[in-house]
């Protein structure tokens, strides 16, 4: 989770007003910098009818969260993972090492930053469905630039939602997929170079996912992306998905379905928050995305973006949830 998580650049305001039915106070309120913590809408923002959904045709989604924790174990393991440090290569190769027999593809590219140019490698593990059409399933695997001289390894920031997704690629490795193409994202160059009291949103942070969106803008793949779907801060052992205002309602809506089918929706949207995190360059260019974070790590948020952040904070059960609620999400997504 990159920095400046409050504030919100105005044409996105525009746009978020125009889709996400804000109210002009609360627009005020978030331009000047200020945390959104309305609970008060939580599960009436659908800008479209409410969706939806056929009962289950078959058993619930099956997931392994103490796998996942211990390849969350094995990622902090090689320390803290800045772009452009040996750790950060090391990290690289364990998740292509996952994926082995995978259609992995990489986007691979040079990112000119404040600090200097920096090589940035997203990689891409492809699941063919038998529908037109592809989710993708996104999570950054750096950790924050500023912190790289501390014992900083981004346990959940970074690392729960990264061994997230190498789980989820187990679960359907060798399955055939009666649905929409699913697309597993490890993106880069999340965070920004310059600490978050410095950010500027706009210029410093969201390298890998935003060459990424350009990318897929240009060459035609973008129009067939059903859903982009975010983890970031899954893994916390108190687990508290926040709904987001940035994110697109009615996938939303679909998210809670998901949860509410599986029983772990005391675990989603009881707060609301206003995210800047990887889905913004996807939410720009129209795409459904759906922000899955928990963004009060700690009291107050206290071990974001610390030394803090360790493994001892999370919780394999957290994952499970989020995985499983991931998969139902899917599922339902397929049905339509
Ligand atoms: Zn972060």
């Amino acid at each position: 989770m990159t920095g400046k998580r409050f504030s919100i650049p105005i044409l996105l305001l525009a746009w978020a007003c125009t889709f996400l039915s804000c109210d002009r106070d609360k627009d005020a309120a978030q331009a000047q910098g200020q945390p959104r913590t309305d609970t008060s809408t939580t599960g009436s923002k659908a800008a479209t009818p409410p969706l939806t959904f056929p009962p289950d045709s078959g058993p619930p989604p099956t997931f392994d969260g103490n796998r996942s924790i211990e390849y969350v174990k094995e990622i902090v393991a090689f320390g803290p993972r800045p772009i452009g440090s040996a750790n950060h290569k090391k990290v690289e190769d364990y998740i292509t090492s996952h994926l082995k027999g995978d259609a992995v593809e990489d986007d691979t590219f040079t990112a000119d930053t404040p600090e200097g140019k920096f090589p940035v490698h997203n990689i891409i593990a492809k699941f063919p469905g038998t529908k037109d059409g592809i989710i993708v399933i996104a999570s950054h695997y750096d950790t924050n630039y500023p912190l790289r001289n501390t014992p900083y390894v981004g346990a959940n920031d970074g690392g729960s939602s990264s061994a997230l997704l190498l789980e989820l690629a187990n679960q359907m490795r060798g399955q055939k997929r009666d649905g929409y193409s699913v697309w597993l994202v490890w993106d880069d160059a999340e965070e920004s170079v310059k600490p978050d009291t410095e950010v500027n949103f706009l210029s410093d942070s969201l390298y890998g996912i935003q060459h990424l969106a350009d990318t897929w803008q240009a060459d035609g793949t973008l129009k067939k992306i059903k859903a982009f779907l975010l983890a970031d801060m899954i893994g916390d052992a108190d687990l508290d998905i926040d709904r987001d205002q940035n994110s697109t309602p009615w996938l939303e809506d679909t998210v809670l379905e998901a949860a509410t089918r599986l029983g772990y929706q005391s675990h989603f949207f009881a707060r609301s928050n206003s995210m800047l995190d990887d889905h913004l360059p996807f939410v720009k260019r129209g795409v459904p995305s759906a922000d899955l974070i928990d963004f009060t790590y700690g009291y107050h948020n206290v071990f974001w973006h610390t030394p803090q952040d360790t493994v001892d904070k999370l919780s394999p059960k957290s994952l499970d949830i989020v995985g499983c609620v991931i998969l139902e999400t899917v599922r339902l997504l397929d049905t339509k």
